[in-house]
């Protein structure tokens, strides 16, 4: 990368053929695998903590319960959803709709103003391939030069046994991982009760399994990066989402180059180079193999090895941290320090907002659901100067607790209902019920054939749960 070109802002790329190509194919598009050096530093330590809080999450939120209902239940196949503790039904996906179109809209300001920040902290790709399995890897095949060593040599016992204990532990996390993924599909209880009855019980549940494991160790035994580079949507929009004010992980190309190597008691200043010493420690650690000085790419995750790998390197030769930095292109452009910008805080502001509208969505759906429909092909009648139209109703009760409800028309007035049953309807918690109902009005109260109705459903306590409006029919009447 060279320095401006006139007077323009504009950094002239020299040689971007990187560009060209996925940083981790050759020129015959075979891969290229990556042996990242370990990463260790600051962002390095923050990163572990982080990613020791979302394990504890992920491995512990299956156990976690909201007065009795898993915290977070989707289960596809039986039509039962559970998110933050609360039910959510067929009827409610509307709302699941709207809050799935929150989140994109969240995910996409969000990339505006932070970029990839996700992607290096919070994405369960980066937390796993990272922070468990190349941490496994380091522990049993060692760091960068040892592993690239295993790799080129034949298959004597010492690889033979080195790769088998990494698949074989490879193999059993990924089984964990599947039976953890597992229980947020069919609760805990299900799953430990699935294992104990055994695989000869289950066989299709037992193959299901097999996948999900079969799919992590293909994932992050071999997959890896490319899934950053290759598979993920949201890695691919980075382009069009990301502009000179988004935060990113940035190399100061102003300060670094000339880059040039670095020579003991020289002037660089003087002698016309930049902070950069060439040393590529800043290469060697990025575990999608690409080089940060070459600006922006969409294969970085942002997960800041590289960071850290610089700062390692300006601490060691004297010279000012944060050459490699969390900055955006404009700041490093006109080499301002980082400012948490209005653009920065309208767009947090209007984040918590939106957090703020998916909380309220969750929450206010109210504990009951009511519909009054009449059968199909059904009509009114007329006895004893009264008009009788029959309903369907279906309760839908979506708290926990057992219910006992009575049903009222709130407008017109003077409404009979008779029920086929009794007149207090028991529902209990989580549960949907189906009758039938006949309202009676007198006739001189039905001015028009089709009077608009509210029928209320109403606790013990009296208190409204839900109401649905409907039409009563009569007979047609001439309006002079
Ligand atoms: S360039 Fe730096 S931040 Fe981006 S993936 Fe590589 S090491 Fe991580
Ligand atoms: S680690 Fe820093 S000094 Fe070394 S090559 Fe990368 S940017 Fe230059």
């Amino acid at each position: 990368m060279s320095a401006e070109s006139g007077n323009s802002q504009f950094v002239e790329i020299e040689n971007d053929t990187f560009r060209n190509s996925v940083g981790t194919m050759d020129e015959m598009g075979k891969r290229k695998w990556v042996f990242p050096r370990k990463p260790k530093g600051k962002y390095t330590n923050y990163r572990n903590y982080a990613s020791y809080i979302m394990l504890a999450i992920f491995f512990g939120l299956p156990f976690v319960k909201i007065n009795g209902n898993p915290f977070l239940l989707i289960n596809v196949i039986d039509r039962r959803f559970f998110i933050l503790g609360q039910p959510f039904y067929l009827q409610d996906f509307f709302i699941l709709a709207l809050g799935a179109v929150t989140s994109v809209i969240f995910v996409m300001l969000f990339t505006v103003v932070f970029g990839r920040i996700f992607c290096g902290w919070l994405c369960p790709q980066t937390l796993f391939m990272e922070m468990v399995f190349r941490k496994i890897e380091y522990l049993i095949e060692g760091d960068r030069n040892k592993q690239m060593k295993l790799d080129r040599q034949e298959w004597d016992a010492e690889k033979i046994r080195k790769r088998l204990i990494k698949w074989s532990v490879f193999a059993f996390i990924s089984m964990i991982i599947a039976h953890f993924m597992f229980m947020y599909i069919v609760g805990y209880e299900e799953l430990f009760r699935i294992m104990s009855e055994g695989p000869q019980e289950h066989p299709l549940k037992f193959i299901t399994m097999i996948f999900f494991t079969m799919t992590f160790y293909f994932v992050f035994a071999w997959l890896r990066e490319q899934v950053c580079t290759l598979v993920c949507p949201y890695g691919r929009l980075q382009g069009v989402l990301i502009d000179k004010q988004t935060i990113n992980v940035y190399y100061d190309f102003k300060r670094g180059e000339g880059r040039s190597k670095w020579r003991n008691n020289e002037d660089r200043k003087a002698a016309g180079k930049g902070d950069c010493i060439d040393c590529h420690q800043c290469v060697v650690v990025c575990p999608t193999g690409i080089d940060i000085r070459n600006g922006q790419q969409l294969e970085c995750v942002n997960c800041t090895a590289c960071i850290d790998a610089c700062d390692e390197v300006m601490e060691k030769v004297g010279l000012p941290k944060g050459l490699v930095r969390y900055a955006t292109e404009a700041e490093i452009e006109n080499q301002d320090s980082f400012k948490f910008t209005s653009r920065m805080k309208v767009t947090t502001v209007f984040l918590a907002l939106l957090i703020g509208f998916l909380g309220f969505l969750m929450y206010d759906r109210g504990s009951m659901e009511a519909k009054f429909i009449k059968p199909a092909g059904s009509t009114f009648f007329i006895k004893d100067g009264k008009i009788t139209n029959t309903f369907i109703y279906t309760l839908l009760n979506k708290s926990n607790e057992k219910k006992t409800l009575t049903i009222k028309v709130m407008t017109p007035a003077h409404a009979e209902i008779s029920y086929f049953g009794s007149e207090k309807i028991i529902l209990k918690g989580d549960q949907i019920l189906k009758g039938n109902i006949n309202i009676t009005f007198p006739e001189e109260d039905i001015k028009l054939s089709k009077q608009n109705m509210v029928i209320g459903v109403f606790d013990e306590k009296g208190e409204m749960l839900d109401s649905f409006e409907t039409t009563f029919e009569g007979p047609f009447k001439l309006l002079l």
